[in-house]
């Protein structure tokens, strides 16, 4: 179920020798960068895609991620034997998200918020299918429940996704203590599910600062200052400290989503308050944290979680970075109390193009589409999601690049 996967150097790290490799192919005249070259319409002759047509946008200076003018300074054509879509998913896109939302994950929500940057329109999708493609797993989406909504947004609607590790309680918006798999880093799908089938778009994380301060760690190349720059003597000096890390604390601080209180009744009032309803019962918190509290102790215990803790507490590298000491939360020195209501985030995309295993996009009927390949989210990553639903719980970029290198040598084979 739960996987680790924070790297050295984090996206701009895993990118850097894709990136190496594109710029020197760019030196040698092989590759030409069309940056700013919007494409609209798949170019279709003697029945064959030859191309693309788009619009040329404004230039822009704005920093990697932040939402861009889409202003237009003119038209192109560019005209090729073979076109590769690798346009990524959906999740910037919270019309088609919902339009797409499958019924067995509950209602689709109301309130989202953006784990991907404004050009994961989804827009291409629908450009192909005008061209002959056929899509396919429309339905199977990759949304994460610990999302929070970023203090200082880089694209619209930023929301950051909390990395949890097994100490905090994750309770419903009506405060009902959810059973397993609902545990933080457990079952990204089946939580989703079970969140969906409360009626209500967000949950509760409770913890307290000793858990923060040991186990939550952010999604994004931002939130990883030390890892972003290779530092691993510095990341693993700041874990093994009882402090919370920076990038936690600003979203303490700063952060709409999060409340702390020194007793569960005063968190109970500011939750309510965050939440705009009085659905949270202090006496019921309370009795269930209280129940959660008393198995600690217990070496046999029955606890789903405690012994999930136990459990992530044998695992050497779980034990040194990720896993706080076994402890009441209500343990006052372990405070104060801390809430944080989790939003849906949206990230990841598994349906898309479908395409043969060289990467050429098919039709409805089955057949290739001539010329036209696609790879990454855009399809499915490898004609409809090579890991499956489950995704080996979020694992994407491997089947992207995968994919790409794929229909990529497809590509070179049918033009050579
Ligand atoms: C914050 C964050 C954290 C993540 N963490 C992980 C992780 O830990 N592990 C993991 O496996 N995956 C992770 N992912 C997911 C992973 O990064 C993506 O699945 C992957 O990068 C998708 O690659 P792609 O090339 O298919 O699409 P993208 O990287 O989205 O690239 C698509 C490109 O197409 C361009 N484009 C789109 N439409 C058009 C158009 N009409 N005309 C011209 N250009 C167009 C876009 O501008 C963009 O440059 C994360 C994603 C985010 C945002």
């Amino acid at each position: 179920m739960a996987r680790r996967r924070v790297t050295l150097g984090t996206g701009p790290g895993v990118v850097e020798p894709f990136r190496n490799a594109a710029l020197d192919a760019e030196r040698r005249r092989r590759i030409t960068f069309k940056f700013r070259h919007r494409v609209d319409e798949l170019v279709m002759s003697g029945g064959r895609i030859t191309g693309v047509r788009g619009k040329r946008l404004v230039p822009s200076t704005k920093p990697r991620g932040v939402a861009t003018s889409r202003a237009t300074a003119g038209d192109f054509e560019l005209r090729a034997p073979v076109t590769i879509v690798a346009s990524g998913g959906i999740g910037a896109n919270h019309d088609l998200v919902r339009a797409n939302w499958p019924s067995r994950l509950g209602k689709a929500p109301k309130t989202l918020i953006t784990g991907v940057p404004a050009h994961v329109d989804g827009r291409m999708l629908g450009i192909a299918e005008d061209a002959g493609a056929r899509i396919v797993n429309r339905d199977r989406m990759w949304h994460y429940t610990e999302g929070l909504r970023n203090h200082t947004s880089i694209w619209p609607d930023h929301g950051i996704r909390v990395l949890a590790a097994p100490s905090s309680m994750w309770f419903d918006a009506e405060g009902n203590r959810f059973e397993s798999p609902a545990f933080p880093s457990y079952d990204t799908i089946k939580t989703l599910e079970m969140i969906g089938k409360t009626g209500y778009d967000y949950s509760w994380f409770v913890l307290n600062k000793r858990i923060i301060a040991k186990e939550f760690v952010l999604s994004g190349s931002e939130q990883n200052p030390e890892l972003t720059r290779k530092d691993l003597a510095a990341y693993l000096a700041n874990r093994a400290l009882d402090d919370v890390p920076k990038p936690v604390q600003k979203f303490i601080d700063k952060g709409v989503d999060v409340v702390q209180a020194r007793s569960v009744d005063d968190l109970t009032r500011k939750m309510n308050r965050l939440a705009r309803n009085d659905l949270i019962d202090a006496g019921k918190l309370r009795k269930q944290i209280v129940e959660r509290d008393r198995q600690i102790g217990n070496p046999y215990t029955k606890d789903a979680q405690v012994m999930g803790i136990h459990n992530s507490r044998n695992f050497l590298g779980d034990n040194i970075v990720r896993t706080v000491e076994p402890h009441r939360i209500l343990d006052r020195a372990a405070g104060p109390l801390i809430a944080i209501r989790m939003n849906i985030l949206t990230r990841k995309t598994l349906g898309g193009l479908q395409t043969n295993l060289a990467g050429q996009v098919l039709n409805a009927g089955g057949a290739v589409v001539p010329g036209l390949y696609a790879a990454g989210e855009a399809s499915g990553f490898g004609g409809g999601g090579v890991h499956g639903y489950n995704a080996l719980e979020g694992t994407f970029l491997g089947g992207c690049l995968y994919s790409g290198r794929v229909a990529g040598r497809a590509a070179g084979r049918a033009t050579a």
